[in-house]
């Protein structure tokens, strides 16, 4: 599956792209992910990547052109793309909740286009050129490169081979990521924790049981 992010810091993405899990998905070719600077797609002398906005306020705009030409050096555009298994998304606070339920939908794609915004966001009329609007939650970041470190992360780890076989086995059955992944509390050495005030705090007992039916009943009952 294929990435691409349009940013104003590629270089944010260097050690994300060199973290273990990440560089040996690359390496293995699962995924396949570009960063391209939006700034090299300047016309002007000064490669400048934002205005002001019109009608006054506050901070600066990323501007349209440099975007919109980005997105046609890398075949990104409406009209050059596969829009069923190619979809493109600007990162933005006003976004649609991003969930385990789009990351599942999305690692279905073959490629997925990330635009990250800055300062007080993205010229609209780039929302012409894209699939639809992402937030990672409702707060507001300064940028979406962090937002798209998170889509890229949560599709890249529902690809068959990126982890291990339990991604590939919910990627064919559709199961519900809860059904596979540990979403209750876990617990590993030692079996009491002797804090520096002297607190202990000890495993529940139920889990050095060796019960299976009860550790698999305790587990339900602690499942969020
Ligand atoms: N008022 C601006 C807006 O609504 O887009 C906020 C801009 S924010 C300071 C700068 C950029 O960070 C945004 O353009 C977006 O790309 C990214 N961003 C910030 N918070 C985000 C969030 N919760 N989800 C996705 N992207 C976010």
């Amino acid at each position: 599956m294929r990435f691409d992010v349009l940013t104003i810091f590629p270089g944010v993405f260097d050690s994300f792209l060199g973290e273990s899990l990440m560089s040996k998905a690359i390496e293995k070719g699962i995924i396949d992910i570009r960063i391209h600077d939006i700034r090299s797609y300047c016309s002007d002398a000064h490669a400048q990547v934002d205005d002001r906005p019109f009608g006054g306020g506050p901070g600066m705009v990323l501007k349209v052109e440099p975007i919109y030409k980005a997105l046609k050096d890398i075949e990104a555009l409406p009209n050059q793309r596969n829009t069923d298994t190619e979809h493109v998304y600007l990162l933005s606070p006003r976004g649609e909740q991003y969930t385990q339920d789009v990351a599942r939908r999305m690692s279905l794609l073959d490629r997925v286009v990330l635009i990250a915004g800055r300062y007080e966001g993205v010229d609209a009329r780039v929302e012409e050129f894209v699939d639809g609007l992402l937030s990672i939650g409702p707060y507001i970041l300064s940028g979406g490169e962090i937002p798209s470190m998170s889509v890229i992360e949560s599709v890249s780890r529902l690809l068959p081979g990126y982890m291990g076989n339990f991604e590939s086995i919910m990627k064919s059955t559709k199961d519900k990521i809860s059904d596979v992944e540990s979403e209750y509390p876990v617990y590993t050495r030692p079996e009491i924790f002797v804090a520096d005030s002297g607190d202990k705090y000890a495993v529940p007992k139920v889990l050095l049981s060796g019960n299976h039916s009860k550790i698999k009943k305790w587990r339900n009952e602690h499942t969020v």
